[in-house]
């Protein structure tokens, strides 16, 4: 009876579905101690101390009505303005509130942009490896989701690739920077690689194509790397941001899209990216953390924890033989599977109960992806497993 087109995602999401229903088998045998589960990106660092602050204090002294009722779908406009303020002061712009619409996450953010700029066929060029939702979110919205690979090794991405793959259709590239599934951060020289080549190819085909920037991992960068800031090199983009990981509010379901207001039809972008929110039936981003997280916009998450389970991980993989590029942030690392045959290498880690995700996940078969936010005693209890693994091929 169901739709043959949630069919398919059945099909899709299998082998992720698989390992945590795994994940579960293997804790009730060895107990949850004993399994390494690397496979899912929840943070493990608990969020600022001041989130829980600021609740109490606006469930204590803010009108119920107010903080919990309806409000424009775009969201409480003096959260919004907070935020254009604090981007404009990190950044050196001039957004207002108008250029910011409050959403449920990155994930909600990017539906309500593919929604608002995509018509049906037009397509969305992504660079694998990649967060496999990005399928989701540009078909849900009529789109089609075109994929270039990224330099194998650096994972940087690949320009020349990108230019053969630009067509009429083109809509709009996707930027994930730090990346999931990489931990890759894109170099300002690769940045100006895209936006050139966009800005050329626009001009030739006599229309915009957008960059959106879904930068969920902004604020988790290591060993004070630069991140360039998309607002600051290309006019036609959209921020699509969350503090799912850099608050480690993921549940809470709270982030925004920004734009500049120079961008090609502001007012009416404003407009159809807040009439999305409300046709895709969220209506609005939670109240409540609408306000907490204005409240909370100096706040960040104890990065370092991340760095030295990174390091702990990345040092122990390399000794025993893996290849993979550094990550520099998010926290994320994407190795190269010991064989060929990516699915077949997740399975064998299985019996020294360590939970990977194949490269496949991400279109980039052969390599599998670990996410270390997960105790720092886990990963050391870890390595020997790892070892085992490595040893067996
Ligand atoms: N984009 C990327 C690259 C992600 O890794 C994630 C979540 O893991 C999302 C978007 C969705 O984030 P959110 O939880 O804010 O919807």
């Amino acid at each position: 009876m169901i739709s043959e087109k949630m069919k398919e995602s059945l099909a899709g999401s299998s082998v992720i579905r698989e390992m945590f229903d795994e994940g579960h088998r293997l804790a009730g045998i060895y107990g949850a101690e004993n399994v390494f589960d690397f496979s899912i990106g929840n943070p493990n660092v608990k969020p600022p101390e001041k989130v829980k602050t600021v609740i109490k204090q606006i469930l204590d002294e803010e009108d119920a009505n107010y903080v919990h009722g309806y409000m424009s779908n775009a969201g409480f406009e003096d959260v919004r303005e907070a935020i254009a303020q604090d981007i404009n002061k990190k950044n050196g712009l001039n957004l207002s509130f108008k250029n910011v619409t409050m959403t449920v996450g990155a994930g909600g953010g990017l539906s309500i942009v593919f929604r608002t700029i995509l018509n049906p066929g037009d397509e969305v060029i992504t660079f694998a490896p990649f967060f496999g939702p990005y399928r989701n979110y540009v078909e849900d919205s009529g789109g089609k989701l075109v994929i270039v690979p990224s330099h194998t090794g650096t994972f940087q991405p690949d320009i020349d690739a990108l230019e053969s793959a630009i067509t009429p259709r083109t809509k709009a590239i996707i930027i994930n920077s730090p990346n999931n599934p990489t931990g890759v951060i894109y170099k300002e020289e690769a940045i100006k690689g895209i936006t050139e080549l966009l800005t050329r190819k626009s001009e030739e085909m006599g229309h915009g194509i957008y960059i959106a920037s879904d930068d969920p991992y902004r604020e988790i960068v290591y060993d004070d790397v630069e991140v360039p800031y998309m607002l600051n090199y290309y006019k036609e983009t959209f921020i699509v941001y969350s503090y799912s990981k850099s608050l480690s509010l993921p549940g809470e379901r709270i982030g925004y899209v920004a734009f500049l207001p120079e961008i090609d039809d502001a007012d009416d972008i404003e407009i159809c990216l807040s009439n999305a929110t409300r046709n895709v039936g969220y209506t609005n981003a939670p109240s409540l953390f609408q306000r907490v997280i204005a409240r909370c916009l100096d706040e960040s998450v104890e990065v370092d924890v991340y760095r030295k389970n990174r390091d702990l991980l990345y040092n122990h993989l390399l000794s025993i033989g893996f290849e993979c590029a550094k990550p520099e942030g998010a926290f994320y690392l994407f190795a190269k599977a010991l064989i060929p045959d990516d699915v077949a290498f997740a399975k064998a880690a299985k019996k020294y109960n360590l939970l990977i995700v194949p490269g496949s996940a991400f279109g980039w078969p052969g390599y599998f992806r670990l996410s270390y936010c997960i105790s720092y005693e886990k990963i050391q209890k870890s390595l020997d497993a790892w070892t085992k693994l490595a040893n067996e091929f």
